[in-house]
């Protein structure tokens, strides 16, 4: 009997692509030593102790996965100071931070290959830079 392949659910798709996409975040925003500059507060730490901190919310997909609205942020900011976004505005600027907001605002439904595709895409990037 040949063996199905089960196909993941959306939510595992998901989590995988948060995860892909968080290492593709720090990593390339890591130096040659592998450190990263948190954006809120500006303190360092090795990419594997900090977060990819998002500027709208992760609730709202449309920017969930953009590069421009996730940066490295350390636990400090992200979690305990609820991800400072005033000062996160500061560090994109005026007009980024507009654009996010807006964007943060539409509706957007991705299937589950986008997510695929993304996962993909991600993941061939992560490979050029490891
Ligand atoms: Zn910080």
């Amino acid at each position: 009997m040949p063996k199905t392949a089960k196909k993941p659910t959306r939510s595992k798709l998901i989590k995988k692509l948060d995860v892909v996409f968080s290492q593709y975040i720090r990593l390339s925003n890591a130096d040659g030593k592998g450190m990263c500059t948190c954006v809120t507060c500006n303190k360092q730490f090795h990419w594997k102790n900090i977060q990819a901190g998002h500027f709208m919310s992760r609730k709202h997909y449309s920017t969930r996965w953009n590069e421009n609205n996730v940066k490295p942020q350390c636990v400090g900011c992200n979690m305990f100071k609820s991800g400072e976004q005033y000062k996160y505005s500061l560090f994109l600027g005026n007009k980024l931070s507009n654009d996010l907001y807006l964007k943060s605002k539409e509706l957007v439904k991705f299937s589950s290959q986008d997510i695929q595709d993304m996962i993909d895409n991600y993941n061939s990037k992560l490979k050029l830079l490891i």
